[in-house]
């Protein structure tokens, strides 16, 4: 038989599959063939999700918490949400402007399909996480790409923010704590960039995922708080998975302006539906209950960015910024004189380290590993790179 030929949309035809999770792939098929495999590819807690979220999806499910629920989430959870923002962020919703999403992506997603039109364009600054640009692609949009490098601490800058804007500017990316970077803004930046938004009359995504992971007493500041008309132009983004070791789960949140919000309820009921209704009681747990774990596990995660960094402080050729937040660490690799690409598929071939090449984040000089992982794996991953890197000397 002729194999028929698969003619896709024409708007796949520049998508790139999702390389955090490819090679996160990658490495797990290489473990399950009995492969040692160090990985340090996708940004997951290897912790359990907490003993009482678990206990209180088990219940609902025991309680018939089974079936279809509102698209835009469960009423307890929507209120409980909005509490958390008030108390935690400084910002003041009703439950009806928040939508529960399949994770902080799908919110991402939605905003950038009912805000996005065909050749409007998104501002990210890079290193940017892997999925903004191809979402923005995928709403026929034009992603903006603004690099912000270590000089300016791997974080957008009024003056480039400025230089970008074009009258079919629409909507920026701003990511803090950051994925790959580990960058935080402070309350100053951030509010330097909200007068250039504001003055544009730009919305800004503001994808918050990592705001209970951040160190070194750093504070974690959504640039919704900073005045009324920056509030007006934001969308807060975030979700369970990070802070409650939930990934699996795919529970995330976005908040923002009603007729957005309402929008975004409206293709989420025609694409997925409501958020798998006994997960969101977890979620709802998650709210509620201690918030005891999240400080344990930070706590855990700062000493394993710490481990990491003693170990590339003594690779000659390999530099690090010390993260203030999330779960990462992006290593400048130029002096090898391998691109990121080539860097990582050796790294993993030859020494079975699973890594994300910077080009995937935008910036082709860097690699990017995940210390969501324990120390002995940290260990061994570390002695592998140095090995590796004395190699290519
Ligand atoms: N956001 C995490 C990461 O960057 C998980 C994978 C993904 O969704 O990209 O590794």
């Amino acid at each position: 038989m002729v194999p028929v030929l698969a003619r896709l949309a024409d708007r796949f035809s520049q998508i790139q599959p999702s390389a955090t999770l490819v090679i996160t792939a990658k490495a797990r098929a290489l473990q399950a063939q009995g492969v040692d495999v160090c990985s340090f590819g996708a940004g997951e807690p290897d912790f359990d999700t907490p003993a009482h979220i678990r206990d209180a999806a088990k219940r609902a499910l025991d309680q018939g918490k089974t079936r279809y629920g509102p698209v835009a989430g469960e009423p307890a959870l929507r209120r409980a949400i909005a509490h958390k923002l008030h108390q935690d962020n400084g910002l003041t919703y009703n439950p009806d402007q928040i939508l529960v999403t399949n994770g902080g992506k799908q919110a991402i997603y939605n905003l950038t399909q009912v805000l996005l039109n065909p050749g409007d364009e998104m501002i990210i600054p890079a290193p940017y996480w892997v999925s903004y640009p191809e979402m923005a692609r995928l709403a026929g949009a034009v992603p903006v790409i603004v690099p912000a490098g270590a000089a300016e601490g791997y974080k957008l800058t009024p003056d480039l923010l400025r230089a970008a804007l074009t009258p079919r500017s629409r909507l920026v990316a701003l990511n803090s704590p950051n994925n790959p970077t580990g960058a935080v803004y402070s309350r100053e930046e951030l509010a330097a960039l909200a007068e250039v938004i504001v003055a544009a009359g730009l919305w800004v995504i503001s994808d918050e995922i990592y705001e209970k992971l951040i160190y070194d007493g750093s504070e974690h500041v959504s640039i919704a708080a900073l005045g009324p008309e920056i509030f007006e132009r934001t969308l807060v983004c975030s979700g369970f998975a990070k802070a409650y070791a939930m990934t699996g789960w795919r529970v995330g949140f976005v908040a923002g302006p009603k007729p957005i919000i309402d929008a975004a309820i409206t293709l989420e009921g025609h694409s997925t539906s409501n958020v798998c209704t006994f997960a969101q009681y977890g979620a709802l747990a998650a709210l509620e209950g201690p918030q005891d774990e999240v400080e344990q596990m930070r706590q855990v995660f700062g000493q394993r960015r710490d481990a990491m960094l003693e170990h590339l402080r003594h690779m000659p050729g390999l530099y690090a910024c010390q993260p203030q937040g999330a779960f990462y660490v992006f290593i400048d690799i130029r002096e090898t004189g391998l691109d990121s690409q080539v860097f990582c598929e050796r790294l993993l071939d030859e020494f079975k380290v699973a890594a994300v090449p910077g080009a995937a984040f935008g910036d082709d000089h860097h690699i990017r590993l995940s210390y969501a992982t324990d120390l002995a794996t940290i260990e061994r991953g570390m002695n592998r790179l140095a090995t590796f890197v004395q190699g290519l000397a």
